[in-house]
């Protein structure tokens, strides 16, 4: 399987997974971009897989279905272009010989999924949408900080290996290029655990410095709820 980030807009990443002859697209927020890349390797879309509403990840989705017919499967609770196949956790989607299993990760917003397919030639995958980003998380725009940390736990959860999509760049200027130069180059969890500390704030250093922004935070959503917002003013 080949998996190409196709840049988009400022930061986002529309991720494209293909066997040399059919393709899935995550998150396709403009449809030009992936038209062109479908017609310059070849390919046939099957699938459409959305992990929440918002227009960067949803704008494309009607006319890349109108132009090649792929099935668009996105979140239960949310609303995306119609038709799609409603899920939440607990389903599996059956695409290009692979299974994706749905997660439920609220907290960016409040129906949002991820998928993740346990076995690509050998290695999980998972696109996680706006939930987790190299080094960071999502803002909240619509879930609790509970409801965060817990969909950031589940993520962290999955094994070291696991290969992150991340649907924007949130990382410096040269990681971009890093990326650029070496297109399948997703990031791993087990990197993310040792750089993100949005997945370790229960760490005492974190902790403490939680309790420097808000000295009332006593436990660990209040901890990570002082962290991501510090984030917001950074
Ligand atoms: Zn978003
Ligand atoms: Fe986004």
């Amino acid at each position: 399987m080949y998996l190409i980030p196709i840049p988009a807009f400022t930061d986002n990443y529309l991720w494209l997974l293909h066997d040399g002859e059919y393709a899935l697209v995550v998150d396709p927020g403009e449809a030009a971009p992936v038209q062109q890349a479908l017609a310059q390797h070849g390919l046939q879309l099957t699938s459409i897989l959305v992990t929440h509403h918002h227009a960067d990840h949803t704008g494309g989705v009607a006319a890349l279905r109108d132009a090649t017919g792929a099935q668009v499967y996105g979140p239960a609770s949310e609303s995306i272009p119609a038709p799609f196949t409603p899920l939440k956790e607990g389903a599996t989607v059956h695409t290009l010989g692979l299974d994706f299993q749905v997660l439920d990760v609220p907290g960016h917003t409040a129906g949002h999924i991820a998928f993740y397919a346990p076995d690509v030639d050998g290695q999980p995958l998972l696109f996680c949408g706006d939930t987790l980003f190299s080094g960071g998380c999502g803002r909240l725009f619509e879930g609790t900080p509970a409801q965060m940390l817990a969909s950031l736990d589940k993520l962290a959860a999955l094994p070291g290996a696991t290969r992150v999509c991340c649907t924007h760049e949130a990382t410096l200027g040269n990681l971009r290029l890093a990326l650029a130069a070496e297109p399948d180059k997703a990031d791993l969890i087990a990197q993310e655990l040792r750089i993100n500390p949005f997945l370790r704030t229960r760490q005492a250093s974190l902790v403490a410095a939680a309790r420097r922004l808000d000295a009332s935070a006593d436990d660990d959503i209040a901890i990570f709820a002082a962290l991501r917002q510090w984030k917001n003013q950074f």
